[in-house]
């Protein structure tokens, strides 16, 4: 019998929010298989169904960043410039590091700088991204 290849992961929700990640998404185990639905008035829980019809394609990365808090809109300001002047110079006085599979590799999921501003990372395609700076 020929195994049906899965092309996509699908969570859905009571209220009907659908969210469907590419199977060939790197950043695809970022999403967990059951959170909570952040549809405005939903209280309902998201839970992964792949058998459910596949809804808009979004990418894992974006549903990570939603789902760790996206931060207020002052702590959301991470576009290049504002990390140059956030980093250059600072001295990196804590760092969030774990172990990778590869022992000679490391995760890193937070920095904090002198000035006590602490910058989020996540992986994505092409790089690092930072999606939240937080104070103190
Ligand atoms: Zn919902």
């Amino acid at each position: 019998m020929a195994v049906k290849k899965k092309l996509y992961r699908v969570w859905g929700c009571r209220c009907g929010a659908r969210f469907t990640v590419l199977e060939t998404d790197p950043n695809k185990h970022l999403v967990p298989d059951r959170f909570k639905c952040w549809a405005k008035g939903c209280r309902y829980y998201v839970n992964r169904d792949d058998s459910l019809d596949r809804g808009l394609v979004a990418q894992a990365i974006m549903l990570y960043q939603v789902l760790s808090g996206l931060g207020s809109e002052d702590e959301k300001k991470c576009g290049p410039a504002d990390v140059r002047k956030m980093m250059l110079g600072k001295k990196v006085v804590a760092v969030s590091v774990e172990p990778a599979p590869d022992k000679h590799r490391s995760f890193i999921t937070n920095l904090t700088l002198e000035d006590g501003k602490t910058l989020h990372l996540a992986p994505s395609t092409r790089g690092v991204t930072i999606y939240k700076v937080t104070h103190g």
